[in-house]
């Protein structure tokens, strides 16, 4: 039984990888572009990054691997579509060419097993991770494992509809979370206010109005800039209660660059409008929102201790 373990997260501009210990301790660390639109070039690099590491340690240390995407429980790729992949069976076909089990699974599921086992979440057997970047991806771990569901596609919290009928999501629904509390959509929504000629915001003065620059005119009290991250707050708040009536976790957590750059003004909105709207709210505790901690290295570690056997998944029969 190894003690390290290589863990892979794919994303849609960086690969990393990490060496990790039994505690979730990153040991060491690879990072290349990742090549988008060629499956061939991914599983070839991916091949290069584990044999490398294989050289190295002088061990054939398990390997896991996180993938943005829909994961199948056996490890396909069903859709990537930030890395340009369809029905790609990754733990097949990486599991052929090195004679060795790889577990594949969603990258926002292993980030929050990541946060769960050495992160944010420890001491916590049940936790929802909610990550919030370009997009809203999710994990949940319950009982101290991930919970995928039947075909390996549970826990995409991004896509679980907070106004029927809404804002149109990438996904191709309309009104899911995604839509409103997403990097993208801090900017979407900042640039629907700024079509009324009579508002007045520093926003007006920028040529891009994405989510850094509404955090950044938030960061300097621009009115228009803390209201629309107030209004996230409120649109996740009302995803987070149904999350909770649902799954009732111990914790929530938030993790990707965007949460961490909006939190201070979109955390108490989203713990009230949670709050306010649980099932029995005046007769229970809500669970905590916080953020998470381990930042990037929540993938690679996450998909690291998956590999040595923390929770059943993606093709890895052990528990
Ligand atoms: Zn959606």
């Amino acid at each position: 039984m190894s003690t390290r373990s290589l863990g892979i997260d794919i994303g849609g501009t960086q690969l990393r990888a990490a060496l990790i210990d039994t505690h979730g301790r990153v040991l060491s660390r690879d990072r290349r572009p990742t090549p988008a639109d060629d499956p061939g070039l991914l599983v070839r690099t991916l091949l290069e990054v584990i044999r490398s590491a294989w050289e190295r340690t002088g061990e054939r240390v398990p390997v896991g691997v996180g993938i943005a995407g829909l994961v199948t429980v056996d490890g396909t790729v069903r859709y990537g579509p930030n890395i340009g992949i369809r029905d790609l069976p990754l733990a097949t076909l990486l599991g052929e060419e090195l004679d060795a089990e790889v577990v594949v699974a969603n990258d926002a599921s292993v980030a929050a097993l990541g946060e769960q086992r050495a992160g944010a979440g420890v001491d916590h057997a049940d936790l929802v991770l909610v990550t919030i970047g370009t997009g809203v991806g999710g994990g949940v771990v319950i009982g101290g494992r991930l919970l995928t569901g039947t075909t390996g596609f549970g826990g995409e919290l991004g896509h679980v509809i907070v106004n029927e009928g809404g804002r149109p999501c990438p996904c191709g629904n309309r009104g899911c979370v995604e839509a409103y509390a997403s990097g993208s959509a801090i900017g979407a929504l900042a640039r629907d206010r700024l079509v009324d000629p009579m508002t007045v915001s520093r926003l007006r003065d920028l040529d891009r109005v994405a989510g850094p620059e509404v955090t950044a005119a938030a960061q300097d009290g621009d009115e228009v800039a803390i209201e629309v991250l107030e209004e996230v707050g409120h649109w996740l708040g009302v995803a987070l209660a149904s999350m909770v009536n649902v799954l009732d976790p111990e914790l929530i957590l938030l993790g990707g660059g965007a949460a961490a750059a909006a939190a201070p003004w979109m955390l108490e909105p989203a713990r009230r409008t949670m709050t306010q709207r649980l099932v029995g709210s005046a007769w229970r505790e809500a669970p905590d929102i916080t953020l998470a901690v381990l930042g990037d290295d929540a993938g690679v570690v996450g998909a690291g201790l998956l590999a040595l056997g923390a929770a059943t998944v993606g093709g890895s029969g052990t528990a």
